[in-house]
């Protein structure tokens, strides 16, 4: 129990971290429910992440979001990790459980979460996913986890695609599959849920190249990019009459499961995600 000026502490352990967002949506959330914690964003180099586990043990931590480059190395200090965050080989949130310093990964759970709030069935479906890199790794083991029979990744970089795809097939119930992306690709007729999961669309109006005039008729787009509730990518879904999810909510999804193991309590969803879209000019 905190006294009357003591604060509890979470934040995010990464390099680069100033760019990182996540202090918006947690402080906003902290604030509005009145709960005495402040969301403290650190810069952790290389080599200095032993170290920062060794304080936030001292300091007494509530909790710690972990990015780039530390998500792989961090299993390391750790007293216990869940299933998925092992398959993934990567833990972005970490959070005392029965005493013990526990991590989990709530990326692809927050994109799973956005699917599941709309109904979405991922059993005995098949999905295609753009890209082979962190965020398409996190969601390709939890839709694997939901039940989809086969996950396709196209990306441009044969050895990133292949590393996933061998998870897949050998840590999941799911089949793996690689299309190679060699200029304008087809996304096959039987696809059901596609995935944008690589960065284009971040940093400007880009979209991925695929031949948006055959997409299927039912599919169902989604897109990682969280700084824009309508990405090119997504618009162009939405000439085809296609239903669409974005990557803010992504975010703020996974930001609320981090928000829950930290406080114990249900988070204000609607609080952060309006943080957010306040944030990247999109209200
Ligand atoms: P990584 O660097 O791990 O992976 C990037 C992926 O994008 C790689 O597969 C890379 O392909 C591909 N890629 C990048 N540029 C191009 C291009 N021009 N053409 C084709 N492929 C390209 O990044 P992350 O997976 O961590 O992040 C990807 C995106 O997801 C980021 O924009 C990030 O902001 C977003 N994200 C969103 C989250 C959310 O909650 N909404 C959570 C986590 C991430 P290759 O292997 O060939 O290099």
């Amino acid at each position: 129990m905190r006294g009357k000026y003591q604060r509890q502490l979470v934040g995010v352990f990464g390099d680069p971290v100033d760019d990182n967002p996540t202090v918006i949506m947690e402080q906003a959330a902290f604030d509005s429910e009145q709960i005495p914690m402040d969301y403290l964003t650190i810069q952790v180099k290389c080599g200095d992440l032993e170290n920062a586990m060794k304080g936030l043990r001292a300091m007494n931590f509530t909790g710690i979001n972990i990015t780039m480059p530390h998500k792989g190395e961090v299993l390391r200090y750790l007293d216990e990790v869940s299933e998925s965050a092992q398959i993934m080989g990567a833990v972005n949130t970490i959070y005392w459980k029965d005493g013990k310093l526990a991590g989990e990964n709530t990326d692809g759970k927050g994109f799973l979460k956005s699917l599941n709030d709309g109904n979405v069935a991922t059993e005995g479906k098949n999905a295609v996913i753009l890209g082979a890199g962190g965020a398409a790794r996190a969601i390709a083991v939890e839709l694997a986890g939901a039940g989809m029979r086969n996950i396709m990744v196209i990306n441009r970089n044969r050895d990133h695609a292949q590393l996933l795809v061998d998870i897949i097939n050998k840590k999941t119930l799911a089949t793996g599959n690689f299309m190679p992306w060699d200029g304008c690709v087809q996304i096959p007729e039987d696809t059901d849920i596609l995935v944008n999961a690589t960065s284009i669309g971040f940093q400007d109006d880009a979209k991925p190249d695929i031949q948006y005039k055959k997409l299927p008729k039912d599919l169902v787009v989604c897109d990682v990019i969280p700084n824009k509730l309508r990405t090119s990518f997504l618009q162009e879904a939405e000439r085809h009459n296609l239903r669409t999810f974005n990557g803010l909510e992504m975010l703020v999804n996974q930001g609320a499961l981090a928000y829950e193991l930290w406080t114990g309590r249900k988070a204000p969803v609607e609080v952060m995600k309006q943080a957010m879209k306040k944030e990247y000019g999109e209200c």
